[in-house]
């Protein structure tokens, strides 16, 4: 069957309010059968970018099971050259249409990236200074602007979503032109920790 946008938004919609309410579906792998039918191939409906932290495991808070997701995660949810590829791999073997980049409240890299900023500390390995860099950049204008620590917190996850939105929509020429053919879309959303929510951004 194919995946299109629509369907692959209303399933992950679907799934997260399951989530949201305790009603999760049970036996999905559908055993060793099932299992059978996966080693033939994948088809994964969406794509989804998130960040590794520990409490945002998008099969479990979307409700899905093995084939459903193609789940790229990395500390803050950033875009970098492996990001791209993972995405052109999935969308080019599978023709799934939709990739959700997932920020989520309390995010740990953002957090890092605006006490970096207030107080540098200098004791940041290069490689951690890739995750904070790349955080930094999405923030630029927020940080410019008098706010709450909690308002401001808020603000800058988003922002850093968007960022990465705006970075996956133009990586690549391949990326560029499924999305000006209609075959893909890149939307951003954010995971509540507090109440298990997803919210989709416009
Ligand atoms: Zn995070």
């Amino acid at each position: 069957m194919m995946n299109s946008k629509v369907s692959s938004l209303e399933r992950l919609t679907q799934g997260n309010q399951r989530f949201v309410d305790g009603s999760q579906l049970l036996c999905r792998d559908n055993g060793q059968e099932g299992r059978m039918e996966m080693a033939a191939g994948q088809n994964p409906f969406a794509i989804i970018l998130g960040c590794s932290d520990s409490r945002v495991p998008a099969e479990i808070i979307f409700d899905q099971g093995p084939g459903d997701l193609f789940v790229i995660r990395v500390a803050g949810n950033i875009v970098t050259p492996s990001q791209i590829g993972s995405v052109e791999f999935a969308v080019m073997q599978f023709g799934t249409p939709l990739v959700v980049v997932l920020g989520h409240s309390n995010c740990g890299a953002v957090q890092a990236t605006l006490d970096e900023v207030r107080r540098p500390s200098g004791l940041q390995s290069p490689n951690l200074a890739v995750i904070i860099d790349r955080v930094r950049n999405a923030l630029d204008q927020l940080m410019e602007q008098q706010m709450e620590p909690e308002a401001l917190m808020q603000k800058a996850v988003k922002a850093n979503v968007l960022a990465s939105v705006k970075q996956l929509q133009h990586g690549s020429e391949i990326i560029e032109q499924l999305i000006s053919d209609g075959l893909l879309h890149v939307i951003g959303a954010e995971y509540s920790i507090e109440t298990g929510k997803v919210e989709f951004y416009g």
